[in-house]
């Protein structure tokens, strides 16, 4: 085997669209059990303003909040394309800040990445990389993927293995990407940081609600996915160097009473434009205090919850080009002028209810065995994967989670 520059191997795996009211059944389900009886656990960690996929991982991944990494939402905003037309955050030089894989590909450490937002052009940084890329209306998928991955490993993979990919529909996709970490783990060079983002759940939650059958199938699928992984690992003989990290994003609502057409009605009435962020809205104003009168006057039929302004974003680290927005009052989303939106569960939700609790397990290396800490934070999760592997990641927001160490293993110098 060849030498090994870091203590630990890291596999940091996300489950997106379950927080803390999933935490109860997650927890009886086969690989999260078995991750819960060897690490540390808690179902109380803060997630980030705006609760939505892209600005989360990038704060998981960077451990800056997105007034720093930049990343506002999934797509730069195009409010004039319809939104199956619109391009997405896939390159990572949007992120403005160094990430985990910048830091470990600086101490020449192999690195994976499967389906991780904003993770594409990774070229130098992710040896191994297969971005979450979407193909467009008309778009061939991996023509499009190629401009985006690793492309010798990419043509190497689908030559092998593209029989085993059943369609392009995300839980076939997640079923596939659990075969290429599989086979990562078992390789040879198996890489000292995999990360994976699994989204399943989200799509079913989208598509179907919160709490159906199709979204209890969901979850069983996810639970198989993991313990594959588990599987792989115990099966190339490294349990005792590999080090999981699993992370939730966001919850999701069910949005019962349907989708507010803001943006058409801020536009005519010649108030600037709203971006959706699903359960709540970025507001574009053409005048700030006009639009906060006219949101206060129209809060009901509107629909809002509460309207964040300037103060309470920057309060929120929100990105810095937001300085109005809007929650919507529960059962309600927004949508954009000319997109349409039928989804029956949702977030973007405020950081105020349950499902902006996010679920957090560290097992194995140093971390302390079937306890439960009390909560953390999404920007505490980068730094201390950075600790763990002996990477350098100055000046995050966050901090390493100190008290999820075994006594023995915790450092004396800080
Ligand atoms: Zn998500």
């Amino acid at each position: 085997m060849s030498k090994r520059r870091s203590p630990y191997n890291v596999i940091l795996i996300s489950v997106d669209a379950v927080a803390k009211p999933d935490a109860k059944s997650f927890l009886e389900l086969p690989a999260f059990k078995y991750f819960t009886g060897r690490g540390t656990f808690t179902d109380n960690v803060n997630t980030i303003y705006p609760t939505i996929t892209y600005p989360i991982h990038s704060t998981a991944i960077t451990g800056r909040y997105p007034d720093r990494h930049n990343i506002a939402h999934n797509e730069p905003w195009q409010p004039d394309v319809n939104d199956r037309m619109r391009v997405w955050h896939w390159d990572i030089k949007d992120i403005g800040v160094k990430t985990l894989w910048h830091a470990a590909a600086e101490k020449k450490l192999r690195t994976a990445s499967l389906l991780w937002p904003v993770s594409g052009k990774a070229r130098g940084i992710i040896k191994w990389d297969f971005p979450e890329v979407l193909p467009l209306p008309g778009e061939n998928p991996v023509i499009k993927m190629m401009k985006y991955a690793s492309r010798i490993w990419l043509a190497r993979t689908e030559l092998m293995y593209n029989k085993e990919r059943v369609s392009l529909k995300r839980c076939d996709l997640d079923d596939y990407m659990a075969l290429l970490c599989e086979k990562l783990i078992g390789s040879a060079n198996y890489p000292d940081l995999l990360t994976v983002h699994f989204a399943d759940t989200d799509d079913t939650r989208h598509n179907e609600g919160v709490g159906t059958e199709a979204d209890k199938a969901a979850i069983l699928r996810m639970d198989k996915r993991v313990m594959r992984l588990i599987e792989a690992v115990k099966k190339r003989g490294i349990e005792d160097r590999t080090v999981f990290v699993i992370m939730s994003d966001h919850g999701q609502q069910n949005v019962p009473k349907g989708y507010i057409t803001l943006d058409k009605q801020l536009c005519e009435a010649n108030m600037g434009r709203a971006q959706s962020i699903g359960l709540g809205a970025y507001i574009y104003a053409t005048d700030t205090d006009r639009a906060v009168k006219y949101l206060e006057e129209n809060k009901e039929e509107l629909h809002i919850k509460y309207i964040l302004k300037n103060e309470d974003l920057r309060k929120l680290h929100a990105p810095k080009d937001i300085k109005l927005a809007v929650q919507a009052e529960e059962g309600y989303g927004y949508v954009d002028r000319n997109c349409d939106c039928d989804h029956l569960g949702d977030h973007g939700f405020g950081l105020e209810v349950p499902e902006a609790k996010t679920l957090l397990w560290l097992v194995g290396g140093p971390f302390k065995k079937g306890v439960t800490i009390p909560g953390a934070e999404m920007v505490d999760i980068a730094p201390t994967i950075a600790e763990v592997m002996g990477l350098s990641m100055p000046d995050c927001d966050g901090r390493v989670l100190r008290e999820a160490y075994e006594e023995d293993n915790k450092l004396t110098n800080n």
